[in-house]
């Protein structure tokens, strides 16, 4: 049985967002240092995502796009031990199939780029073009092909704020990649590359370091929890400021953001939510980042043990910053 079959598939392109964030996974894969992601009407109209990373060669370009093509996987247990934000090998047949995308790409080996145009999954035009090495991927019209999906997405502001979101929390986890953000040709947000998370903080939120910030850095058990959480006034009545990165993937996990908020309780409001951008990296084994198809949700193998390492790491950060 082939390893792909073995992998869950779950729907990739959801809405605009989800696209977004598949392009950039595979820009972060590719290894760019330059990102540059630029949405018109919500998504469904346009999204381009530019990247500078190592191109696809000319005789790929076509593979890309078909399901479990992948370059990244090979054995089941490579699942385990993944370091590739991506490995399922779905998203380009995924959004292919919904929408019109064009893809302009060259390796650096090559002197000219492919250029390749595919509408609802089949191939219309492919030929050479001058380019600079690196990827950009154009996706149009999303969703023209399917109305009832059409129909569930909300209005484009909604759908260009769910983008914000999922990037901004991308930029989060990669400080030393330059990201920007433009949404019906305004600038969004752009971050520097310098590598420096207060710096991302910094232009996505406006939250100056050394006024708001807490650093988080504590190390117990091979478990190392880094990142930084918001001075107590920073606090709002939603969840909406919380990050999680897992080995630098975004997820969610509320029992972690709930140690989070335990660790704050004598320091904060009841119905208060404490800004935070945590990172936890543990050896894979200790991580099933496989549990959702969308691959946001995760599991960990010794749960009570991470839960009190992290309300230390907070407590500690806590207690240093109120000295
Ligand atoms: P996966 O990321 O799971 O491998 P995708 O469908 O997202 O699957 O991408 C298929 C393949 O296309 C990738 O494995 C990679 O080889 C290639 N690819 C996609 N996007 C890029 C990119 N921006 N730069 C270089 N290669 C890319
Ligand atoms: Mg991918």
């Amino acid at each position: 049985q082939a390893v792909a079959d073995k992998i869950a598939a779950g729907e990739v392109a959801e809405r605009p967002s989800a696209v977004v964030k598949e392009l950039v996974e595979n820009a972060i894969d590719a290894g760019a240092d330059r990102i540059q992601v630029e949405i018109r009407k919500g998504g469904v109209e346009y999204i381009r995502v530019a990247d500078n990373g190592c191109g696809i060669p000319a005789g790929q370009v076509e593979t890309a796009f078909l399901r479990h093509a992948t370059s990244k996987l090979s054995q089941i247990d490579d699942l385990y031990r993944i370091s590739t934000m991506g490995f399922r090998g779905e998203a380009l047949a995924s959004i292919c199939a919904v929408a019109e995308v064009e893809v302009i790409t060259k390796t650096p080996e090559e002197e000219e780029g492919v250029y390749l145009r595919l509408k609802h999954g089949i191939s219309e035009e492919k030929s050479e073009i001058a380019c600079g090495t690196g990827t950009s991927m154009m996706v149009e019209n999303l969703f023209a092909n399917v109305p009832a999906r059409m129909k569930f997405l909300k209005k484009d502001s909604t759908e260009a704020g769910y983008v914000a979101d999922v990037l901004g929390r991308i930029a989060l986890s990669r400080p030393k990649i330059a990201f920007s953000y433009t949404c019906d040709g305004k600038e969004i947000f752009t971050t520097t590359g310098d590598g420096k998370l207060a710096s991302v903080i910094l232009k996505i939120y406006g939250l100056d370091h050394a006024k708001a910030l807490l650093p988080v850095d504590y190390t117990e058990s091979g478990i190392h929890i880094s990142g930084v959480v918001g001075k107590p006034e920073l606090a709002r009545g939603n969840r909406t400021r919380q990050t999680l990165f897992v080995n630098g993937r975004y997820v969610k996990n509320h029992v972690i953001a709930k140690v989070v908020e335990e660790a704050f309780r004598n320091n904060m409001m009841v119905g208060k939510f404490p800004f935070f951008v945590i990172s936890v990296d543990l050896p894979a084994e200790l991580v099933d980042v496989n549990v959702h198809p969308a691959k946001t949700e995760v599991k960990f193998a010794n749960e009570k043990q991470l839960y009190d390492i992290a309300y230390h790491a907070v407590r500690n950060a806590i207690g240093a910053g109120e000295k």
